[in-house]
């Protein structure tokens, strides 16, 4: 067994639409970035890749490359998902906070756990995901935007590399 964490934030923006770990949520301001901006997606991505010692999202999917514009974050998640696959390990649970005085994750929470325990290749079970406020403290408390933790164990069930 094997942990990985990751964080992500993103600055709000009025002119999108905001996604969050795959799903949509209306009513909210959207999320600034190069991708879809799913501060989830991005955070859970590299908790993944972290807990198998295998890079991270920025290097995965440059911003520099126009591919990446626009681009599904549930889409990188699977990749990523998909290369530890290749070394053997397998996704056994993730946890993942997410720090905001909005929106509230709670009326969202089955959704976004069905969409990322898809691409995790696991139960919607073994995936968790909470929200809290930052008490109205700096940035995120001024609602300038969002950060995400995400933490990912992963097994080792069989190890091609034959190691
Ligand atoms: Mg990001």
């Amino acid at each position: 067994m094997r942990v990985g964490v990751g964080y992500d934030s993103h600055r709000f923006d009025d002119a999108r639409p905001l996604v969050l770990g795959g799903v949509t949520i209306p009513d909210s301001p959207g999320l600034r970035g190069h991708s879809d901006a799913d501060a989830v997606a991005h955070a859970l991505t590299d908790a993944v890749l972290g807990a198998a010692a295998v890079g991270d999202i920025g290097e995965m999917f440059p911003d520099t490359d126009p591919e990446n514009a626009g681009r599904d974050s549930i889409e990188m998640l699977a990749a990523a998902v998909q290369r530890i696959d290749a070394l053997g390990f397998t996704v056994v649970n993730a946890d993942i906070t997410v720090i905001a005085e909005h929106p509230r994750v709670g009326p969202h929470s089955e959704a976004i756990r069905a969409r990322l325990a898809q691409a995790l290749r696991t139960t919607t079970a073994s995936v968790s995901i909470k929200g809290k406020s930052n008490e109205g403290m700096g940035w995120i408390g001024r609602g300038e935007g969002l950060a995400v933790i995400a933490v990912a164990c992963v097994d080792l069930s069989a190890d091609p590399r034959g190691s």
